[in-house]
């Protein structure tokens, strides 16, 4: 089953206590493009500028990534400049420029109507309001946003919630969209504002879906843990790496039964503590099912019980 994702395909500034890399390829749609790549087909929409060259598509293609939907627009690319040197589970930006996603209207080619998994990465939420409501028959429609989102575009991100089943965001930003600092009840609020469930990234801590009682009768709470991992290189990505690995297993799954959407949540965390291991996507790029399918097993050591 093939999913389509919109969202930020850029390049990235970073400073972590490891180092500092210029401009390496980012984005949201990057990360989990190639994180879900691993499980299922995926096909972008985003647009790029002229710095975006043949060694950044080469990490699209040797993925098998369809590319079609990504646009290539007169300008620079969106380009983030971000570090971690105070708290390695929250990123500091220091610059956003949207470049040539300040004007970008999505396309969406006709091969990517069929897809039925849907990923509202983070952007615009006017842009992934648009994409939403141009691909109505997507089965399973999922999304991500940010603080940037939640403060200043409140209006616009409400009606794309209303057309969401899942929603991945992370602690901060589901008390900020709440306001509610505990974490249960701001969870409860988010999900009345339209997703049938929500999962809360909690960076080295793992991550929770919570379900929406009307929707889901017998979804239970659960949480899945991240890998204790001694050295953390660079955390960007790690949310949408996630979101990739949770939503790419779903969509390579024959039902989707709550056991289903129980893994999908370890992938996500298998496919995220991958991408803090080196920076920027250059673990995400040279993975094998093999390691993804061992990382898995030792999950599973790490939390089972008798
Ligand atoms: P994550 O660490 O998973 O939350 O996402 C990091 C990625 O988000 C980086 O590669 C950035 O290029 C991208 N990003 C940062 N700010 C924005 C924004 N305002 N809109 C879209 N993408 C962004």
């Amino acid at each position: 089953m093939a999913i389509t994702v919109v969202g930020s395909v850029a390049f990235d500034t970073i400073e972590t206590p490891a180092g500092r890399r210029e401009r390496c390829l980012g984005g949201a749609a990057t990360y989990f493009a190639l994180a879900a790549s691993y499980f299922t087909d995926v096909r972008v929409i985003a647009v790029v500028g002229e710095d975006f060259g043949a060694p950044e598509e080469k990490v699209f293609t040797s993925r098998g990534i369809d590319m079609r939907g990504i646009e290539r627009a007169t300008g620079k690319s969106f380009f983030w400049e971000g570090s971690y040197l105070e708290n390695l589970n929250e990123a500091k930006t220091h610059n956003t420029e949207l470049n040539v996603f300040g004007s970008f209207q999505p396309k969406i080619p006709d091969a990517y109507r069929d897809s039925e998994f849907l990923f509202l990465a983070n952007i615009d939420p006017v842009l992934q309001r648009r994409v939403r409501e141009a691909m109505p028959q997507a089965r399973l429609v999922a999304g991500d946003t940010m603080n940037y989102w939640i403060k200043d575009h409140r209006a616009s991100l409400l009606e794309v919630l209303k057309g969401l089943d899942v929603l991945l965001i992370n602690d901060t930003e589901t008390r900020m969209l709440a306001g509610n600092s505990n974490l249960v009840k701001a969870a409860r609020a988010v999900l009345d504002l339209g997703p049938r469930m929500l999962v809360v990234k909690h960076g080295e801590y793992g991550a929770t879906v919570f379900h929406r009682a009307d929707h889901e009768a017998g979804a239970k709470t659960f949480r899945a843990p991240a890998l204790p991992l001694e050295e953390v290189i660079d955390p960007t990505g790690a949310g949408d790496s996630f979101a990739g690995g949770f939503f790419g297993y779903l969509a390579s799954q024959p039902a989707l039964t709550p056991a289903t959407f129980r893994r999908a949540m370890f992938y996500g965390s298998v496919m995220g503590s991958f991408t803090v291991e080196r920076f920027g996507t250059e673990r995400l790029q040279l993975l094998s099912r093999d390691e993804i399918d061992n990382r898995f097993a030792l999950f599973r050591e790490l939390t089972h019980l008798d």
